[in-house]
């Protein structure tokens, strides 16, 4: 993807909805492949919001290389080495996830398990974006997608956008990702809370329980009956840290929040800090402040496009998967990664339909396994005393315990194999073997001898094979 690939009859207008990072970096990846890209963001553009210290599991550092990112990144990119477990309501330590099973998923993958800085991330695609002459657009806000032909967007001010593409990366609780996927209803119970406290390590030092913890290279987790609360050392500084909890919202709690906001009271959105162990009251308690939000899960999406209406869904508005998974970040470059490599392969523009199928054969059915596998760990990890629970912890504390060797490979195959599929997925890969199964019916040329109706043909078996 280094060279504009593009033929020049194939050059398309891209808008893009959301300048975060799903948006920056689709953006930075379609101008790189040689078309013309607005990107129009509602705020203006001063970040401000945490520093975020995101993972960056292996499948999401790939995509950074992929990007041409990696060596940008340095800076504010660590490489994570173990991941302790602690119970959030006893505090007694369950198990860890040691180094020495990082390091070798790191090795098959061929990408290093990390934390970066999202904050950082999302400046460094900025100025990417802004260098290659992706044209930016800061305090307008997208109303809404017209119905009529060409496609296009109105903005709040009643202004008119046409576009050959609409890219919506609108984030979670996306207004536009209706466009597509209508008639959506809630998943029960699924209401999560995002409360994340950024606290000073000067303020810490002194703390004998907590200090200890602090490693830049050790992610510590507790997890408890509905919350989980993740810990990390902002990479490379070491100033600050972050405490990111996540909780499942309490049916009658009345008060929402669908924008980040900085608060100083999280019981009122129905976290019972009191059940909390006491270091976890502690950095709560520490806290410079807490930035906080409510998101609601959807069900997965059946399609993350619209082929007649031209519209592509990426990012959370596509896996509306709540920041504070593992997976939020890399899916969202994952999927900005696949739409720059499939566009760059366009040669003339009626074989657009094509390409966004191809998006959807390709994407859809990873974000409906991720979906399926963070519900699942999201459950397992806020799961309230009982059978559940102690599968969980048992399993945990097996992990610690086990010798290296064959049989440890087996056992932890048998305990962490899903997260090491979701996490070492290769999209690049993925995008390079569609195109070599698939590619010749997308640039199938006027002369050539399958119709449209035949390609579309093998989009649709094709999509209902498994993952
Ligand atoms: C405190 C915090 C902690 C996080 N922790 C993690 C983590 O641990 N792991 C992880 O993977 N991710 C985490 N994230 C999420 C991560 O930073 C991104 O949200 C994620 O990568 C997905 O990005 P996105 O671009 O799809 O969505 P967003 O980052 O939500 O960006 C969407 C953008 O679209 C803009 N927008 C929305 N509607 C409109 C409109 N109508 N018109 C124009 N613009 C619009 C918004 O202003 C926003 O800038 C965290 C985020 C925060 C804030």
């Amino acid at each position: 993807m280094n060279q504009p690939t593009i033929h020049p009859q194939g050059a398309l207008q891209i808008l893009v909805v959301g300048a975060g990072i799903s948006g920056l970096a689709a953006a930075y990846g379609l101008r790189k492949s040689g078309h013309d890209v607005l990107v129009v963001e509602k705020t203006d553009g001063s970040q401000n919001y945490t520093n975020e210290a995101i993972p960056s599991p292996p499948n999401m550092t790939q995509m950074l290389a992929k990007l041409g990112l990696e060596s940008h990144c340095q800076s504010f990119f660590e490489r994570t080495d173990k991941c302790d477990f602690i119970d959030a309501n006893s505090g007694s330590y369950i198990g860890v996830l040691p180094a020495e099973l990082l390091r070798a998923i790191a090795k098959d993958a061929m990408a290093d398990s990390g934390t970066i800085e999202g904050k950082k991330l999302q400046g460094l695609l900025r100025r990417m974006c802004e260098e290659s002459g992706v044209n930016l657009r800061f305090s307008v806000t997208v109303a809404g997608i017209t119905e009529d032909m060409p496609t296009s967007v109105i903005l709040e001010d009643g202004e008119k956008l046409e576009a050959d593409l609409i890219v919506v990366a609108d984030g979670c609780n996306s207004s536009l990702r209706s466009h597509v996927v209508p008639r959506e209803r809630l998943e029960i119970g699924v209401k999560t809370a995002i409360l994340t406290a950024s606290i000073s390590m000067e303020r810490l030092r002194e703390d004998l329980e907590l200090w200890p913890l602090l490693r830049s290279d050790t992610w510590v987790m507790w997890i408890g009956s509905g919350v989980q609360c993740r810990l990390h050392v902002l990479p490379r500084q070491k100033e600050r840290c972050e405490a990111l909890f996540s909780y499942t919202v309490p049916s009658n709690t009345s008060q929402t929040c669908d924008e980040w906001k900085i608060i100083e009271d999280a019981s009122v959105y129905g976290l019972d800090v009191s059940a909390l162990e006491p270091r976890l009251q502690k950095l709560l308690e520490a806290g410079d402040y807490c930035h906080f939000r409510v998101i609601e899960t959807l069900p997965a999406a059946d399609t993350l496009v619209s082929i007649p209406k031209k519209i592509i869904l990426i990012g959370s508005a596509a896996h509306s998967l709540a920041p504070g998974t593992h997976q939020d970040t890399p899916m969202a470059l994952e999927d900005a990664y696949t739409l720059s490599f499939l566009l760059s392969k366009l040669q003339k523009r009626d074989q657009l339909p094509r390409i966004i199928s191809a998006y959807d054969e390709i994407r859809q059915p990873r974000a409906a396994h991720v979906h399926q596998y963070e519900v699942r760990r999201q459950m397992i990890s806020k799961a309230p005393p009982g059978p559940l629970r102690s599968t969980r912890d048992e399993r945990l504390r097996m992990i610690s315990q086990i010798e290296q060797g064959a049989a440890a490979e087996e056992a932890i195959l048998a305990i962490w194999g899903t997260e090491l599929v979701v996490g070492t997925y290769n999209a690049s890969a993925a995008a390079q073997d569609w195109w070599n199964q698939y590619g010749s019916c997308v640039v199938i040329n006027d002369e050539g001898s399958k119709s449209a109706t035949g390609e579309v043909q093998v989009f649709v078996k094709r999509k209902s094979e498994s993952w």
